[in-house]
């Protein structure tokens, strides 16, 4: 087991067949650190009398979950001093209108880099809408041009969530060369990249790894054999403590909100593993809430940073 400064450490957590102790991989503290690394550079940036980063988030509709995270992604740029703009559209808009406010955005010098926050109403193809964004501004990196930089190992912008987890692994030193990867769930912003990033020569990386999806036979067979688990399905406590091997490293991406009426909001946020028992044979879990999320966050205020100083040398 490693334990950097700042783990939280649960000594008490003997594991069945070993004598490692668990660590939780916290999200929330490691993501305050790259904020206020973040906050760091833009003081900097505003001393030197330079233009601070400008993020735009563009909400197309009303879905409650949607204007959650627009809205913690601006407090997000407030924290940090960089600037923000949220454009937000009615659920009738058309996709040419969208279109029109993302060429309206492209060409906008002040924005460095803006997202297009998804689910999109059905009226509205969100492939076309995500290739209109210029590549340069693209800063969830889900522009094709981005996406293939990634698979080939060039410098580019690297979808918020995958590139969080790496930064987590990281931080932790949590090994992963020569590792067996299980990611569960093959979408295009979190299991497919997840996939090849965790496969890539480097650190976190040089993994081997197997991408699981819904049409996957063997699942659970496939999943004890994993050392470290990627789960990004969406389906609450899919992962069971029985699924996976001891001292494991768990990674739990999903955030699906359940119904409990004992709850202020009327329901919890639940991840797609069985914290309670799973974290007892694992070697480091994260949580969620504190985990993946304010990962994905933090992440997406380092690809503006880094749109910006792009920007800056254009
Ligand atoms: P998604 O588009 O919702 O797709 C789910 C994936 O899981 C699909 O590839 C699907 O397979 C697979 N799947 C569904 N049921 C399965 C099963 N029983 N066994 C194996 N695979 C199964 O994926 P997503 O957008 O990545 O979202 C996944 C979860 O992560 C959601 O809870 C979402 O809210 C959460 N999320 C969290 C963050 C964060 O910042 N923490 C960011 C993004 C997403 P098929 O392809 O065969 O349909």
């Amino acid at each position: 087991m490693k334990l950097n400064g700042s783990d939280y450490h649960r000594p008490d957590v003997q594991h069945n067949n070993s004598l490692t102790t668990m660590t939780i991989l916290d999200g929330k503290k490691v993501s305050n650190d790259i904020k206020d690394e973040i906050t760091a550079e833009v003081k900097k940036m505003k001393d030197n009398g330079e233009k601070v980063p400008h993020l735009a988030a563009v909400i197309v509709g009303n879905d409650g979950a949607s204007l959650t995270y627009v809205g913690s992604k601006v407090r997000a740029c407030e924290r940090v001093g960089f600037e923000s703009t949220m454009v937000r559209l009615s659920n009738t808009t058309s996709e040419i209108e969208l279109l029109d406010k993302i060429e309206e955005l492209n060409n906008n010098e002040d924005i460095d880099g803006f997202i297009i926050q998804l689910p999109l109403p059905p009226q509205i193809n969100t492939q076309k809408v995500l290739m209109a964004v210029h590549p340069d501004k693209d800063v969830d990196g889900f522009h094709p041009m981005n996406f293939g930089k990634m698979a080939l190992d060039m410098s580019t912008f690297i979808p918020a969530t995958p590139f969080g987890i790496l930064e987590l692994l990281d931080r932790y030193n949590v090994d992963t060369k020569g590792k067996h990867t299980v990611v569960i769930g093959r979408s295009h912003i979190v299991g497919r990249p997840m996939s090849i990033l965790m496969g890539r020569k480097g650190f976190p990386g040089n993994s081997t790894v197997t991408l699981t999806h819904s049409h996957t036979k063997n699942i659970t067979q496939i999943i004890s054999q994993a050392d470290i688990v990627i789960s990004a399905l969406g389906v609450p406590n899919f992962l069971k403590a029985e699924m996976v091997k001891d001292d494991a490293v768990i990674i739990d991406v999903g955030i699906t909100r359940v119904p409990d009426e004992t709850l202020p909001k009327g329901y919890k946020i639940t991840g797609d593993v069985d914290f309670e028992n799973v974290s007892k044979k694992a070697s480091y879990i994260t949580p969620v809430p504190g985990g993946v999320g304010p990962m994905t966050i933090a992440m997406l205020l380092k690809n503006t940073l880094l749109a910006r100083e792009r920007h800056r040398l254009l």
